[in-house]
């Protein structure tokens, strides 16, 4: 009989104990969650939670929405007093990881735990990142949408315009398409433009954000022009990085600024002077090493993307758009720059180095005497992209 008590009693402590947790989770709850964005610097999330015993944990879990092969989820730990009624935020600093892109959507949820072991996560929400410092109107067309402030609807429209004529020449080039939604921020001016970065470049006019799927450039009615050239350049960069994704390699760069360049459309004067006076002085850059980053120096920056240029429009114009498509089909699986090439080609990146230069050499004597070289520090602001 004693037993049977004992027994009874350990039962009944077990039940208790077990459910204890439950009931105390029935009183912890959330009374407000709300967040605060401060374009560009930092955005804060904020929470209101209550419970019957002191709340002694919480944590926001948050992600940002990008390109990508796995999803990566932080964690903030909210430092507070543990309290049965706690107010508390956490600031998320965007100057240390350097920034996010207008427009960026970020998802979280809190979590929340009480000194009795209750738990409780919210649903999952989110919230965007935007410039609201501007009063931004939209424009969309299949899957571009253009954010601007300044100027009027058909400025809008004739830059909508030339970014889909873009996305055409590419397509009927390289074969390449857009996948994924594109976002193009387009400041007033390249003051408006530098006051949304975290690190402004001096010469960044434009910027692609190609894992965000977004770009942001300063364009008014009076460099019009010039901003569509580097719509087309930056927009090339989004979809060959929508094109060729993976975990495991990059595009080599004179491929990825070739594709950029030539999609704009004929190589600027500017760039063929370099690249005809590399050719006659036999000093240019060979493919291996413009596979890696074009170095800082203007000159040599300047013949890295005309000689890009000039080796897409020799693959493109020789073997033909299907051939292009290929390689970046490849590059997309992960290829080695070599073993891409060597698939579709049949030849490495030396290779390619010696029939691109031998088809220079021939063409060199038609090229007219070089015009007297002009810097223009314009040229390297869409070199930007990350
Ligand atoms: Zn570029």
């Amino acid at each position: 009989m004693f037993k049977k008590i004992l027994m009874l009693t350990l039962v009944l402590c077990l039940i208790l104990f077990c459910t204890s947790p439950v009931q105390a989770q029935n009183k912890l709850e959330v009374l407000t969650t709300s967040t605060e964005v401060n374009f560009p610097n930092d955005l804060t999330f904020k929470i209101s939670a209550q419970s019957d015993v002191k709340i002694t944990e919480i944590r926001l879990q948050y992600s940002i929405e990008l390109l990508g092969f796995a999803q990566v989820v932080s964690e903030a730990y909210v430092q507070f007093s543990p309290s049965t009624k706690v107010d508390t935020q956490w600031k998320w600093d965007l100057v240390r990881i350097g920034g996010l892109p207008p427009g960026t959507v970020i998802k979280y949820q809190w979590i929340i735990v009480d000194a009795s072991g209750g738990r409780l996560k919210t649903s999952l929400a989110e919230v965007n990142f935007d410039d609201s410092r501007f009063s931004w109107k939209t424009l969309t067309e299949d899957k571009i949408t253009i954010y601007w402030y300044d100027g009027t609807q058909s400025f809008a429209q004739e830059i909508m315009q030339s970014a889909q004529s873009s996305l055409a020449r590419l397509s009927e080039n390289t074969g390449a398409y857009i996948k994924e939604p594109i976002r193009m921020y387009i400041y007033g001016s390249d003051s408006d433009l530098l006051s949304s970065m975290i690190f402004p470049q001096e010469w960044s006019g434009g910027v692609a954000f190609t894992r965000y799927g977004c770009i942001a450039i300063g364009i008014s009615s009076s460099n019009l022009d010039w901003g569509k050239g580097a719509i087309a350049h930056e927009l090339t960069h989004l979809i060959t990085e929508q094109m060729t994704l993976n975990p495991y390699n990059e595009l080599p760069t004179w491929l990825d600024e070739g594709l950029a360049m030539y999609n704009e459309g004929p190589l600027d004067s500017s760039f063929t002077s370099y690249l005809n006076q590399a050719i006659k002085a036999n000093n240019l850059i060979s493919i291996r090493s413009l596979s890696s980053p074009f170095s800082a120096y203007a000159d040599k920056s300047y013949l890295s993307y005309a000689e890009s240029y000039s080796i897409v429009d020799f693959l493109i114009s020789t073997y033909g758009e299907n051939k292009m498509f290929a390689l970046l089909d490849t590059f997309r699986q992960g290829s080695t720059y070599d073993g891409a090439l060597h698939k579709v080609y049949g030849f490495d990146m030396d290779g390619l180095n010696t029939v691109w230069q031998k088809s220079l050499t021939a063409s060199v004597e038609t090229v007219q005497a070089s015009k007297p070289l002009v810097f223009e520090p314009a040229i390297l602001r869409w070199g930007y992209a990350w």
